[in-house]
């Protein structure tokens, strides 16, 4: 069966940004019933695309099938369907449009190949004005719609800075947003932070003006709403793993995208510190931006800066490493990332020496039980690219900067995996002893493509931001991480507040505790029972929505001892900072920390009783030695030979430090 196609009697006008309907007369001899497909080679995704490419792609194409149509032909010999074109240009362009009804439908003759010259109404230039809560210009993120749901501009036709994996597009304000005459409906947001509200938009054209000139139509206002806003107590937003290449970004017709493309997508989620890692793909076009300050995109207090992930090379394959506020981007012997180490632990030393801030990133992948308990003693399979050799690093320390000893590993990455798989390891290592902080993260676009800052750390400095300052908050611990949807301000046991003098709080004896947090979360008054009940494994991982109580505007504030929840207060989430205090006590030394699961959780305060260090639980000390031999029984094979006798050595240490503690343990 061939299908022939024929330009027909209507006049091939288009309209910039925009969708026209035109009506497809089919003649359907045989009487198929397939699906009626049309397809243009100008209709192309421009994302992966060849610059040589880009210009010729100005077309997109759907064919309309919903309500009233069928999906399919009726098989009548003679009915109507209509396609939708859009062209990213205004003037004069051509496109050719073939139709099929399957594999090898398409008439391959010369009618097929009939070009039409469509002649393309200019768009209207629409003035945005964004203003903040304080009324200053900003940046936002908007979703246009139209009254059939699709979204402006055409994913298929958007680069950078506007990307085709997620709906919406981020406008400063003062821009012009280019939109054909219409009615639309705009939902925005700048951040966890701001409420989401939408507003109608009505593009119309100036009266007068001939259709040949887009001229100024009347301008859209925006205000966003803030319900909180934690840097004003000096606590600041950030998210310290979001990709510029890679995952859902494209490799054509450039290898990812530009600092400057970036910085608009954390200006427009409100992220005050957006670390910008370069990995595996494209690495050697990327590592033009590392400098090891801000980039010069950055508009304080909002910081753009470049650092690492060992992701796609060196020891990817026992976990994935961030490096933070390195001085130098690449390991020595190498340009480029072929070269690095396959032992984890060598790449801390190197990255320590030069006093970087380091962890594993998204750390829940290849510690995937099957229990939803918090602490659990099940010991997962390490099989992944999350927190594995994380087990053995943490165990060491490292010379710093000035050769004395540092932990290997400063923080633990959370709330771009399930909480539980992230959380219990780390849990774990607490109660043994070690002092590794939490930090969020997005993982953008890989875990996450929704946007930037989908988890974050919020960490309290006292002077003006900076990227160093902040990255030395979250090696003290002077953060807490969350979806930003709820907030754990000002955390403090006693007198010591977590992240300052260590988070130390010397008892010289057992007893009560007084315990201290702000707290504030924000939920819709109306409950999502679809997103509240997912099951933990699905994301998004964090959401305030699944910390709900019942069908209440409230979610539980847990204060946890040694990782188990020992009081619970509810707090109304209508955006309110409200004071909690609680009280524990303390038999021996241990940590606490408070949290609103599965949406915000704080750093530790370690509360020491009589001088003795962290000895709590035998269980989760047999369970970190039982961790290092399932590692190591997958994590052998990916180290080189000659880095093997070291990883024997430092695995060895491991067990060695573990057997110890489980000796000095004080309780099962
Ligand atoms: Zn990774
Ligand atoms: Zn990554």
């Amino acid at each position: 069966m061939r299908v022939k196609v024929a330009p027909g009697s209507a006049r091939p006008e288009l309209v910039e940004l925009g969708w026209r309907q035109f009506l497809v007369k089919v003649h359907n001899q045989a009487g198929t019933t397939s699906v009626l497909r049309g397809t243009s080679s100008q209709a192309r995704r421009l994302a992966g695309a060849m610059p040589d490419e880009v210009r010729n792609l100005w077309l997109d194409l759907q064919m309309f099938d919903s309500q009233p149509l069928t999906r399919t032909l009726s098989g009548l010999a003679l009915e109507y369907r209509i396609v939708q074109l859009y062209s990213r240009d205004p003037g004069q362009r051509e496109a050719t449009v073939t139709f099929d009804v399957g594999q090898g439908t398409q008439d391959l003759g010369y009618r097929s190949e009939v070009p039409i010259l469509f002649t393309i109404r200019p768009a209207q230039s629409v003035p945005w004005r964004v203003r903040d809560e304080t009324g200053a210009p900003t940046v936002a993120a908007f979703v246009i719609r139209d009254a059939q749901g699709r979204v402006y501009p055409s994913r298929a036709k958007r680069l950078a800075p506007d990307f085709a994996f997620h709906p919406q597009v981020y406008r400063a304000d003062g821009e012009v947003v280019k939109l054909p005459a219409g009615k639309y409906t705009v939902e925005y947001w700048r951040g966890p932070e701001s409420v989401t509200k939408t507003q109608p938009l009505t593009v119309v054209e100036p009266a007068g003006s001939a259709s040949q000139n887009g001229g100024p139509a009347q301008g859209a206002s925006f205000q966003i709403e803030r319900w909180i806003d934690p840097a004003k107590f000096g606590w600041w937003s950030g998210d310290h793993h979001i990709h510029a290449a890679g995952c859902a970004h494209y490799m054509n017709p450039t290898e990812g995208v530009l600092p400057a493309d970036m910085v608009r997508h954390t200006l427009g989620e409100d992220l005050k510190v957006g670390a910008t890692l370069t990995w595996g793909p494209a690495f050697d076009t990327q590592k033009r931006f590392f400098t090891s300050r801000d980039d010069l995109v950055s508009r304080p207090p909002y910081l753009l800066h470049y650092d690492v992930e060992v992701s796609g090379f060196g020891s990817h394959q026992s976990g994935h490493l961030v490096l933070l506020r390195l001085k130098e981007q690449i390991y020595p012997g190498g340009s480029s990332y072929e070269h690095w180490p396959t032992l984890c632990l060598n790449t801390l030393r190197w990255a320590k020496r030069q006093g970087a801030v380091c962890g594993p990133a998204h750390s829940g992948f290849g510690l995937e039980v099957n229990s939803s308990e918090l602490p659990n003693y099940v010991v997962p399979p390490f099989n992944g690219i999350g927190a594995n050799e994380y087990i053995v690093d943490v165990t060491h320390e490292v010379p710093g900067p000035d050769g004395t000893p540092v932990r290997a590993v400063d923080f633990i990455s959370t709330v771009d995996t399930p909480y539980v798989w992230e959380l219990n390891i780390w849990y774990h290592t607490l109660n043994v002893g070690f002092r590794t902080r939490i930090s969020g993260e997005t993982d953008f676009p890989c875990v996450y493509g929704e946007r930037v800052g989908l988890g974050r750390s919020y960490v309290k400095l006292d002077g003006k931001l900076d990227y160093a300052d902040w990255c030395e908050g979250i090696r003290r611990g002077r953060n807490y991480v969350g979806d930003g949807r709820s907030h754990l301000l000002d955390f403090a046991v006693n007198d010591v507040r977590m992240g300052e003098n260590g988070s130390e709080l010397r008892l010289s004896a057992a007893g009560r505790v007084k315990v201290h947090v702000r707290a504030a979360a924000l939920l819709d008054e109306k409950p999502n029972p679809e997103r509240g009940r997912r099951r933990y494994e699905e994301q998004p991982y964090w959401d305030i929505e699944r910390a709900r109580i019942g069908d209440m505007r409230a979610v539980p504030v847990e204060l946890v001892v040694n990782g188990y929840p020992v009081a619970k207060q509810s707090l109304v989430a209508d955006g309110a900072l409200r004071d909690l205090m609680f009280e524990a006590t303390i038999e021996r030394s241990g940590w606490l920390a408070v949290r609103i699961l599965p949406s915000s959780h704080t750093n530790p305060v370690w509360a020491l009783v009589a001088g003795k260090p962290v000895r709590a639980s035998r269980r989760s000390a047999d369970w970190c030695l039982k961790g290092v031999e399932q590692c190591w029984s997958q994590k052998e094979r990916f180290i080189k030979r000659d880095e093997l006798e070291q990883a024997k050595t430092d695995y060895e240490h491991a067990r060695r430090t573990y057997q110890r503690l489980i000796s000095e343990s004080e309780v099962e």
